[in-house]
């Protein structure tokens, strides 16, 4: 380019729920330059291709969206490959990132790095301080693998690799299978099927007590797109170079039994909800402390109501395409 000011974006997981709102939102700010590869283009498993898909694209800028995602069920399941994959694709990717000159990486965490019983809203400096949530443990070590990657180069390297560690988040392109998914489009699938075939009750996990905090996955995109805009001297003024990851949420939550009175609210059924006590609560709470993003000049704008019937209507255009 001629202004010296050329980036080419690539975002790693565009086809996911999040990836896909990263683009939404990259292209609403104007940005024309992306690259994706879709998964049977480009293996982020297999580190060779990686290496050369970066030796030939020579991106400037990386989202690191790509991951193996799940809810408590799915997390449970398959702790083999919450592990390994996520660790080899978050590894490729910020190693190839450093050896092919990427100027700004974002990766994407989660609130589970957390400990089970940090005090709430969770602080930034509580990651490391107390044992971890064991239904979602694999999953949480490896992103916390992936935050301590991109500390390591940054300090050996000085390389300019930010995290941000998203609460849970919801929206259009979510997966909404009843076993493997999270619990907002789990419920919004069981509400609907429930009221459709006219049932008088639906079966919401666990006690209904645990408490969560809930973010529409376009806020996400947008703090995303805005914490990559910062110059390096604001993310430094505000991160710690041993503690660099960024809490993003709304700094509001619910309990699950809330959440499923919402659902049925937005999708009109009106019969009984019970709690199967047989399935996992996991963590009792996670509410993240949002003032390091404040300070650092944004907030969440996606009331859960207006969020929820959003994705709703995405859900009833969608049924062809559901995952
Ligand atoms: P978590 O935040 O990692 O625990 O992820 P989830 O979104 O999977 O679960 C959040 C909470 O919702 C847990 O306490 C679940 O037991 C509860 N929950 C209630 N019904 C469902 C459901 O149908 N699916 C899922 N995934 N969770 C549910």
């Amino acid at each position: 380019s001629n202004d010296g000011s050329f980036t080419r974006i690539y975002i790693a997981g565009h086809h996911g729920m999040v990836g896909s709102a990263l683009v939404r939102a990259l292209e609403r700010a104007g940005h024309t330059n992306l690259v994706t590869r879709t998964h049977a283009d480009l293996d982020l498993i297999d580190q060779a291709a990686v290496d050369a898909f970066f030796a030939e694209q020579r991106p400037t800028q990386v989202y690191l969206a790509a991951a193996r995602v799940g809810g408590i069920h799915a997390n449970d399941t398959y702790p083999a490959e919450f592990l390994y994959q996520n660790l080899l694709i978050e590894a490729n990717i910020i190693h190839a990132a450093w050896r092919h000159g990427v100027e700004r990486l974002l990766f994407l965490g989660s609130s589970c790095i957390y400990p089970r019983l940090a005090p709430q809203p969770m602080h930034e400096s509580t990651l490391l301080t107390g044992p971890l949530e064991p239904t979602n443990e694999p999953y949480a070590i490896a992103k916390i693998a992936g935050i301590k990657l991109c500390e390591s180069y940054n300090r050996q390297y000085g390389t300019d690799f930010r995290s941000v560690m998203p609460t849970n988040l919801y929206g259009p392109g979510d997966n909404f299978d009843l076993n493997d998914s999270h619990v907002l489009p789990a419920l919004i699938r069981r509400f609907h099927e429930a009221r459709v075939a006219g049932a008088s009750r639906v079966t919401v996990w666990g006690s209904g007590m645990p408490r969560r905090e809930l973010m529409h996955v376009d806020d996400m995109a947008a703090a995303c797109v805005h914490v990559m805009g910062l110059t390096p001297e604001v993310w430094r003024a505000h991160t710690d170079p041993r503690c660099s990851h960024l809490n993003v949420g709304t700094g509001v939550d619910v309990t699950i039994a809330e959440l499923a009175q919402l659902v049925a609210e937005v999708v009109g059924f009106e019969g009984e909800i019970v709690f199967d006590t047989g399935k996992p609560d996991g963590t009792p709470h996670k509410l993240l402390d949002v003032g390091r993003l404040r300070g650092l000049g944004w907030a969440a704008r996606i009331a859960l109501a207006d969020g929820i019937r959003q994705t709703y209507r995405w859900f009833l255009e969608n049924q062809g395409q559901l995952r």
